[in-house]
């Protein structure tokens, strides 16, 4: 890494971890000894499927530990008024809450995120899909009621403990995990143009060799293991590779990409969340489509694309926007998505400024490739 001259080089290197990392068979079972260490009182926020299906095991491994247990769940989407439905729920309850244990794919752990900051109080995730790398960092979004990403907040630090129970995880639809990989694999090449271009991480400072790092590790660790923990994950059962994939998915890639920042690939959820078919796909699939994006504006020769193209199919994550549910976009498609994309604070962490025009030639161009 060099700093060329410039305000940027002056930043000091700040990197922000969760305080703890559990994760294997049967970690749900470590959640009383988690929570024990924080507070007294726990409250479990999320979405009420979550809830029937995990409220139960929670309550029975908090109590052990002699922690009171309260569960708040909600329907729908994290809006301002699901949030304040929940914080009005906690804000009830005596004792007071001191601890948060946000449970979910992307929905209750966001949820969860938003009570514990608005509570002040400590706060434990505990992911039931593996769709993103949201857990261990102190990012959440808030959407509006037309699923529309309405904002991207941020606690004051990260979670004091995520419990990742890869039984739990093993035993999600599949389709969860590619959108996880989808998610996760895009984050070194994003750290690398976020880097290269000496622009802040999402802490406001320069990024560590240890962010940039794990980022690499992350991206390595998908690329060995990825097939085969797709594999594990169809099976139901947790082995190796699957542990090493949500090792690389939940932890590696979340604090790679809070510790060095984000790029085009995300920039472009502006865009694909504002098209209902491509607002349909999952987190990760979008982020997957975007990085080849990313990778055309780059320059990447032929072969570094075959591979990637190869990456993607083995994996099950599309190369077009066909997989992405608009088989054949129109000039107005491609502005739209490209005109919200060059809107996204990330854009400007790339090696050079791009332009509207430069995104609907890059996906042109990768419409093209096949
Ligand atoms: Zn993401």
């Amino acid at each position: 890494m060099t700093h060329p001259p410039g305000t940027e080089a002056q930043l000091p290197a700040i990197l922000s971890l969760p305080a703890l990392y559990i994760q294997g068979p049967g970690a749900i079972s470590r959640l009383g000894e988690c929570v024990m260490s924080l507070g007294r009182h726990a409250l479990f926020v999320s979405d009420r499927d979550v809830g029937k299906r995990f409220a139960a095991q929670a309550a029975a491994s908090v109590e052990a530990s002699g922690v009171s247990f309260h569960a708040a769940l909600f329907d729908g989407d994290v809006t301002r008024n699901t949030v304040a439905m929940l914080l009005a729920d906690a804000r009830a309850l005596q004792p007071a809450i001191d601890v948060v244990i946000a449970a979910g794919g992307g929905k209750g752990i966001d949820a969860g995120k938003a009570v514990a900051s608005a509570l002040g109080v400590a706060l434990v995730t505990l992911p039931t899909a593996a769709s993103n790398d949201g857990p261990g960092s102190r990012v959440f979004l808030f959407y509006d009621e037309q699923h529309r990403l309405e904002s991207v907040e941020r606690l004051p630090r990260n979670p004091d403990a995520v419990v990742v129970d890869t039984s739990i995880l093993a035993a999600a639809p599949v389709s969860f995990l590619i959108a996880g990989i989808g998610d996760a694999i895009a984050k070194r090449w994003e750290a690398e143009q976020c880097i290269g271009a000496n622009r802040p991480n999402l802490l406001g400072g320069r990024a560590t060799l240890t962010a940039l790092s794990l980022a690499r590790a992350s991206d390595e660790t998908l690329r060995v293991h990825g097939v085969a923990a797709l594999r594990a994950a169809r099976s139901g059962r947790p082995d190796a590779s699957f542990e090493a994939v949500i090792e690389a998915s939940i932890l590696m890639a979340g604090i790679g990409f809070e510790g060095c920042g984000l790029s085009v690939a995300h920039s472009m959820t502006r865009g694909l969340t504002a098209l209902p078919p491509t607002a349909a796909a999952a987190h990760g699939v979008q982020i997957a489509y975007a990085l080849l994006v990313q990778f055309l504006l780059e320059e990447r020769d032929a072969p570094f694309m075959r591979a990637q193209f190869d990456f993607h199919a083995s994996i099950g994550l599309p190369t077009r926007l066909a997989g992405l549910g608009l088989p054949n976009p129109s000039a107005a498609d491609l502005s739209t998505i490209a005109r919200l994309t060059c809107q996204a604070p990330h854009i400007a962490n790339f090696s050079r400024p791009l332009s509207e025009a430069d995104l609907v030639d890059a996906m042109r161009r990768l419409e093209s490739m096949h």
